[in-house]
C-alpha cells in the first residue's frame, strides 16, 4: 500500500511529492492532465520561496526566469504610480517550470499516474481508498489534497465554497512585446486587473482576472477585451501591439477566493485546495510551496508510524497553517478591494504615490519572510 496519495500535480502536489519521496516515503501523485501544460496563472513567483528552492536544488535556474524587481499599478483610466520591490520576484512560465518539478519529483521516488483523476476519496480500516475515473481504485495511510483552485473532488467532499458562483473569470496569454524585463504592472480595468510580466525566453506573460458577466455581455474574449479592457489607455496598446504566441488564450473560471477548510474529512489540503490568495498579491504560488513544505516536515517527523500519528500531523498542519497563511488571505480579500474601478483604483494609485510607507507594508503583509 502507498503511504501517501496526492491528488493533483500542480506547484504544491509536486513540491510535497518530491520532499516525502526525497525522505524516503512512498509517493503516489495522481494528475488529471500531462506535462508539459498551460494553465492560467501570472506566473510570477515571489522571492520568499527562493532561498528555499535554490537549497533544495528545485530553482529552475537553467530556464534562466527573469528577476523582477519593480512595480508598476495603472488606475482604470490611467493614473499610473510606481515602486520598488523590496523583496522581488522572478518569472518562469508554468509549462516549464511544473515538467520542471515533475522530474525532479520522479527523479526523487515519486511514482505518477497522469491522464487520471481522481473522483472520491473514502475512508477504510487502513487509511483511505481513492477512486479514479478509470474505476480504478487505490490505497493508502494519508491522502494530501493539492487539486488547486477548484476540482471535482470538492465537489464530492461537499466542500462549503463549491455551491457559491463567484462570476470571475481567468484569462492568459504569452506574448512578445516591449516592456521592462525586471518589472511588474499591474493594470486596473472595469471589474479587474491584468498583469504583465517577463518569464524565460523573451517571453512575457498577459494574464487578467476579470468577469464572466462581461464576456457573457460581449459573446467573446477579444470584444471584451476592447470594451473593457481597452478603455486603460496603457493595456491597448499592449494588446494592440504585441505578438500573441497561443492561438487561443487559456481561460478557466468559478474560482472562489473565500475561506475554506484547510483539513476535510481527515485530509490536509495545500496550496490553492487550502486556500486561494488574491492574485494581485503576487504570491498564491509560494503559499503553495510554503504550505507543501510544512506539511511534508510534519509527515516525515512520523513518518515510522503514519497511521497512529495522522491526527497529531493533521492538527499540528492546521494550526501552522492558520498562523502562517490566514491573516494575508484576509488582507489580500481587503487589497482586492481597491481594484477593478475607476474611483478604487485611482485612490490605489494616489495611496501608492503618497504613502510609500503604508504600500510597502501592504505588500510586506500580502507576503512572508524568506523560506530557507
Ligand atoms: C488569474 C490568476 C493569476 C495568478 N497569478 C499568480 C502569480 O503571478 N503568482 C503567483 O504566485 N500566483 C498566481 N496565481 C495563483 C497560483 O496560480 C496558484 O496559487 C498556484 O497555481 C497554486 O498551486 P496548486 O498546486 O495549489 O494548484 P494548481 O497549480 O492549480 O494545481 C492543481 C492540480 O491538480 C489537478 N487536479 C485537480 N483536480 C484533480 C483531480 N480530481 N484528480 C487529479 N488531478 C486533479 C489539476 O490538473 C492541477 O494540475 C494566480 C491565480 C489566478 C487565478
Amino acid at each position: 500500500m502507498n503511504q501517501v496519495v496526492i491528488i493533483g500535480g500542480g506547484i504544491a502536489g509536486l513540491i510535497c511529492s518530491y520532499l516525502l519521496s526525497r525522505a524516503g516515503l512512498s509517493v503516489l501523485v495522481i494528475e488529471k492532465n500531462q506535462y508539459p501544460f498551460h494553465r492560467v496563472c501570472g506566473e510570477y513567483v515571489s522571492n520568499e520561496v527562493k532561498p528555499f528552492l535554490e537549497r533544495t536544488g528545485l530553482y529552475p535556474e537553467d530556464f534562466d526566469p527573469a528577476q523582477i524587481k519593480n512595480f508598476m499599478l495603472t488606475s482604470v483610466s490611467g493614473k499610473m504610480a510606481t515602486a520598488t520591490l523590496d523583496m522581488g520576484g522572478f518569472g518562469i512560465s508554468r509549462y516549464r517550470f511544473d515538467e520542471f518539478l515533475y522530474k525532479k519529483s520522479e527523479k526523487a521516488g515519486t511514482r505518477f499516474l497522469l491522464k487520471n483523476q481522481v473522483k472520491e476519496i473514502k475512508k477504510t480500516a487502513e487509511g483511505f481508498e481513492v477512486l479514479l475515473g478509470n474505476g480504478e481504485k487505490v490505497g493508502c495511510t494519508m491522502v494530501i489534497g493539492a487539486h488547486g483552485k477548484r476540482s471535482t473532488i470538492d465537489k464530492s467532499m461537499n466542500r462549503g465554497f463549491i455551491s457559491k458562483r463567484t462570476g470571475y473569470l481567468g484569462v492568459k496569454y504569452h506574448i512578445k512585446t516591449d516592456f521592462p524585463g525586471d518589472s511588474i504592472a499591474l493594470h486596473n480595468f472595469e471589474g479587474g486587473y491584468c498583469g504583465i510580466s517577463k518569464v524565460e525566453n523573451e517571453t512575457y506573460n498577459l494574464c487578467y482576472l476579470g468577469q464572466r458577466e462581461h464576456l457573457r455581455r460581449f459573446g467573446n474574449v477579444k470584444e471584451m477585451e476592447r470594451q473593457v479592457l481597452f478603455k486603460n489607455p496603457f493595456l491597448k496598446p499592449i494588446f494592440e501591439n504585441s505578438n500573441f504566441l497561443f492561438t487561443d488564450p487559456i481561460v478557466i473560471n468559478e474560482f472562489s477566493f473565500d475561506k475554506k477548510e484547510v483539513v476535510e474529512n481527515d485530509v490536509p489540503m495545500i496550496g490553492d485546495a487550502a486556500g486561494l490568495i488574491t492574485p494581485l498579491c503576487g504570491n498564491g504560488m509560494a503559499m503553495a510551496i510554503h504550505s507543501a513544505k510544512i506539511l511534508a516536515e510534519m509527515i516525515i517527523l512520523n513518518k515510522d508510524d503514519l497511521a497512529t500519528n495522522r491526527s497529531k500531523i493533521l492538527s499540528e498542519y492546521e494550526r501552522k497553517w492558520n498562523k502562517l497563511f490566514s491573516f494575508r488571505l484576509s488582507l489580500g480579500r481587503m487589497v482586492q478591494n481597491l481594484f477593478g474601478s475607476k474611483r478604487s483604483s485611482n485612490f490605489a494609485v494616489n495611496l501608492m504615490k503618497r504613502s510609500p510607507f503604508i504600500t510597502r507594508k501592504i505588500i510586506e503583509n500580502t507576503h512572508g519572510e524568506f523560506i530557507e
